[in-house]
């Protein structure tokens, strides 16, 4: 008899090598499902950082965490998905039934790789036990500062102590677990005029926690604030850091990365094209590289509806409604699939750092 999750992990595996004949073929309709399905959770959050969303005064009903029973039926038909990431513009753990729905999970996919991305802080050692005894977890945890002063001022909470303790704990126990659990630990920070300073020190920050790999996030404009605190100003001194940075990773030995959805503010973006925005085209200077997102994944927010990745926004259903297998194939994805590697691609993915090669 074989173990459920072995049998499970066999049909992920075989949905996996289907998926890559059907990307490789572009094919429109598809028979495999998608590797990768992020499922939110909720979205209210403890931390106010600069950069979020509009939270404040008069945003109260905008913001919701989903309770286990509204959970449900957003996570059917996950049977043959490689990866699940169970979280969506909010603070995860601060959602009060977040452990019955990881419980749930987990229990009716068993061996699924649970994604999550965290402020930390309220990450602490019983959720950290819990992940690592899963067995096969990518855990991302959001800092944006390297120091408390800065943390205090990009996130609105004087708790940096308590995230380091939180990430040292994790750090420590992953060696502990080493043996008999699968795990990702990624430390993350979205750059902004207040703390370009600190990259080369996040990247010891991240070393020092014991991650494998620190991740540089552009900015996005999600707010009214976000053009004054935005570093794209500072094109010169952003690049320097940058460089910097990359250095005291290798001395580190730890990866590095950075993901840049805007190409006007992006570090890789200058450091090829010049602080000039690139936008990609069949007239444009800057060569067009292939995208695999809408053979790949499905974003799926509190309320069921799907769309096909955070850049474009574009909606392809709702999974309440018609359920997982009918978004995969619905026109908007099979129209994306058409045309998202020609010449001519949708607008949304003309600036995209995918399209742009800038994404690493
Ligand atoms: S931790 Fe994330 S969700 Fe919470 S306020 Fe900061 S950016 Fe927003
Ligand atoms: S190119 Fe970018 S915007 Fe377009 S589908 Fe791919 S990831 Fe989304």
């Amino acid at each position: 008899m074989i173990p459920a999750a072995d049998r499970a992990a066999r049909y992920r595996a075989m949905n996996c090598e289907l998926n890559r004949l059907e990307t490789i073929f572009m094919k429109e309709r598809l028979v495999s499902m998608p590797p990768l399905v992020q499922l939110s959770t909720g979205t209210c959050c403890n931390l106010r950082c600069v950069f979020c969303t509009e939270r404040g005064a008069g945003t109260e009903g905008f913001y919701r965490d989903l309770t286990l029973e509204e959970f449900m039926p957003l996570a059917e038909g996950l049977d043959l998905v490689s990866t699940v990431q169970l979280w969506g513009w909010g603070e995860p753990f601060f959602n009060p039934h977040y452990e019955a729905i990881f419980a749930y999970v987990t229990e009716r996919y068993p061996g699924i790789e649970i994604n999550l991305s965290t402020n930390g802080t309220l990450f602490d050692e019983t959720w950290q036990r819990r992940l690592l005894d899963y067995g096969n977890t990518s855990v991302n945890v959001s800092v944006n500062a390297a120091s408390r002063s800065i943390y205090e001022l990009v996130s609105g909470r004087d708790l940096f102590d308590r995230v380091a303790d939180n990430l040292r704990s994790f750090g420590r126990l992953r060696g502990e677990f080493r043996e008999k659990t699968r795990s990702r630990f990624t430390v993350s920070c979205v750059v902004i005029d207040d703390n370009v300073h600190e990259m080369a020190d996040f990247v010891d920050f991240a070393a020092d926690v014991g991650a494998d790999h620190v991740q540089f996030m552009d900015l996005m404009h999600l707010n009214v604030r976000c053009p004054a605190i935005s570093a794209a100003g500072r094109g010169e001194t952003v690049r320097e850091r940058f460089a910097e940075a990359r250095q005291r990773a290798t001395t580190r030995q730890i990866g590095i990365g950075s993901f840049l959805p805007y190409a006007a503010n992006d570090y890789l973006a200058m450091e090829r094209y010049g602080s000039g925005i690139a936008i990609a085209g069949p007239d444009a200077p800057v060569p067009l590289q292939p995208c695999y997102e809408p053979w790949r994944s499905v974003m799926i927010g509190t309320d069921g509806t799907a769309t096909l990745c955070c850049r474009t926004g574009a909606v392809t259903g709702n999974v309440r409604q018609s359920g997982l297998e009918a978004v995969w194939n619905s026109d908007v994805y099979r129209a994306f699939r058409e045309v998202v590697n020609s010449p001519s691609p949708p607008e949304a993915c003309r600036s995209c750092p995918v399209k742009l090669g800038m994404s690493c």
